[in-house]
């Protein structure tokens, strides 16, 4: 069976995340947004853990449906699909190895209710898991792997948005120059990296030392809107088994839905509060210094792969990974109709995209251009051409600036 599945969002029990992250909600947007597997997120807060075990039922897969007496939401008909939940977290870890500060944000996917309630309460004697959604413990990441491990062997965790300059594994400002330095001998048991949204496969695929990851891709949403803005395609039965055989060697995931990587919060290097905004070899010339306030700029994501990498830019290899690129479609609508993403027009647009062609990695992915043309403004139809083709003007972002894209002149 051939499906998307976005393993990494937050509950609103995370720091800066919408009310609306309910499971009623995520099963909702699921579907508006062709999502067919959804991480639940947060699995570790106990206020979310024991909401998601009244609401979820086991399909004894692995995986887990919201139950009926939930299924309350109205959905259109043409985006109507069955969701499934897999049991997800995120573990931020900070701790000092090698005289340094490191920062890393973990994934974790869990199989069932039993394993996850052991990882937390083994989680629970080294740090406060009610506090935040997405914890914050003073462990090292390669003892946390072990713990889980020793925990629920069959769990994963997976490096999550492998290269933002602030809290990633690869990370210029508190990261590992590799995989290796940070799991030792327990490399072995990391079989997948999110690549994050500043940063695609071909990017990743300039690290020999990448080759035999899956890459993934998630939405990491804060929010119903963002979730599946960043997605895997899978083509295997839906069970939580055949997943992680899938990431565990079997060439993960057939492709990824990704944002242009120019468009991520940190792919260029900079100093948002000075509106410095640098290519890799900017900041060299500039010997990574703010010219406007004399600090360190932040160093991006595309500066951290030159560094690392040991192949050069555009290389191509038998693992190279499938990917589509792609744009939010209220992005797309909201350049096409010139208007703001939340004007009442554009959001009225959305809707009856939704309503006459189906969910929206469908259209953005697959509806033939005819058919848009003959629903939407001949605008509309242009516009995901355009995105098809990544004919799109980028301003790439930098130190936590989104960039900004031009599809239409
Ligand atoms: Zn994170
Ligand atoms: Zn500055």
């Amino acid at each position: 069976m051939r499906f998307f599945a976005d393993l990494h969002i937050h509950s609103r029990f995370s720091r800066a995340t919408s009310r609306d992250m309910t499971p009623e909600t995520l099963w909702e947007w699921a579907q508006i947004k062709g999502i067919s597997l959804i991480g639940t997120g947060d699995i570790t807060h106990p206020g979310w853990i024991k909401e998601l075990h009244e609401k979820l039922h086991p399909e004894g897969n692995g995986l887990f449906t919201l139950s009926k007496e939930f299924q309350h939401k109205e959905i259109p008909e043409s985006c109507k699909a069955d969701v499934f939940f897999m049991l997800t977290a995120e573990i931020c870890c900070i701790y000092r190895k090698r005289d340094r500060a490191r920062k890393i944000h973990l994934l974790l996917l869990v199989p069932d209710f039993n394993d996850a309630s052991r990882i937390n309460a083994s989680l629970w004697k080294i740090g406060r898991l009610d506090t935040d959604g997405r914890p914050v413990l003073g462990v090292d990441a390669k003892k946390l792997l072990e713990m889980i491990l020793n925990e629920a062997p069959e769990s994963m965790v997976i490096p999550a948005h492998l290269w933002t300059p602030h809290f990633s594994l690869l990370g210029a400002n508190s990261g590992f120059d590799s995989i290796k330095e940070c799991f030792e001998e327990l490399t072995p048991h990391i079989h997948a990296v999110e690549t994050g949204l500043s940063s695609d496969p071909p990017m990743n695929h300039r690290l020999s030392a990448l080759d035999n990851l899956a890459l993934i891709s998630n939405s990491d949403a804060h929010s119903p809107s963002k979730i599946g803005r960043e997605a895997n395609l899978f083509n295997c039965p839906i069970s939580y088994t055949d997943i992680i055989q899938a990431l565990r060697g079997k060439g993960g995931p057939k492709a990824t839905i990704e944002f242009f990587p120019q468009e991520g919060k940190y792919y260029y290097d900079g100093h948002r509060q000075c509106s410095v905004s640098w290519s890799p070899q900017e900041t060299l010339q500039n010997n990574y210094l703010c010219p406007s306030c004399g600090n360190k700029v932040t160093v991006g994501v595309m500066h951290r792969i030159n560094k690392l990498a040991d192949r050069e830019e555009g290389f191509k290899s038998k693992h190279t990974q499938s990917c589509y690129w792609t744009i939010p479609l209220q992005d797309i609508i909201s350049e096409a109709l010139r208007t703001g993403i939340n004007s009442k027009s554009a959001q009225r647009e959305y809707s009856r995209l939704l309503g006459a062609l189906g969910s929206e990695l469908r259209i953005l992915i697959e509806t033939p251009l005819e058919d848009i043309n003959r629903q939407g403004t001949a605008l509309l139809g242009e516009a995901i051409s355009r995105v098809r083709s990544g004919d799109v003007k980028i301003t790439p972002g930098y130190d936590g600036e989104y960039g900004t894209i031009k599809i239409l002149d």
